[in-house]
């Protein structure tokens, strides 16, 4: 399968440079296309096509994002963020990859459009 975020979460060292944010499980860098300040992607690091496909052979990674994302907000000093994971076409998934915007550094509108 050729996924644009799996060749990311396991591409050399070298070109880790921009990461924010590593574990085990899970990786954080800059959205190419930033739509705040802050605009991070954090994506499992195994092929998971959103958060619909959680299940329990998965669930470790799930559970890691999860807890990366107030270690990366607080090494950021960021206070309030929005967090969206954006679920199938409709929705505005264009990468069929899990992955939480971390966004933030200016204010955001409700509902989202
Ligand atoms: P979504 O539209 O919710 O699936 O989000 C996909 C995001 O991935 C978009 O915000 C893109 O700008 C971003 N993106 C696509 N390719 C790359 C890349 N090579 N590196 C960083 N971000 C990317
Ligand atoms: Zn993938």
């Amino acid at each position: 399968m050729n996924c644009i975020f799996c060749n990311i979460a396991n591409q050399d060292n070298k070109n880790k440079k921009n990461w924010v944010f590593e574990t085990e499980n899970c990786c954080c860098f800059p959205d190419i296309d930033p739509k705040a300040p802050v605009h991070l992607l954090l994506i499992p690091k195994i092929h998971i096509t959103s958060l619909q496909d959680i299940k329990n052979n998965n669930i470790e990674f799930i559970n890691d994002m999860f807890l990366s994302i107030p270690k990366i907000t607080e090494k950021l000093g960021l206070k309030s963020y929005r967090l969206i994971s954006n679920i199938g076409e409709s929705a505005g998934q264009s990468v069929m990859h899990l992955h939480f915007h971390i966004l933030g550094g200016r204010k955001f509108d409700w509902p989202p459009g």
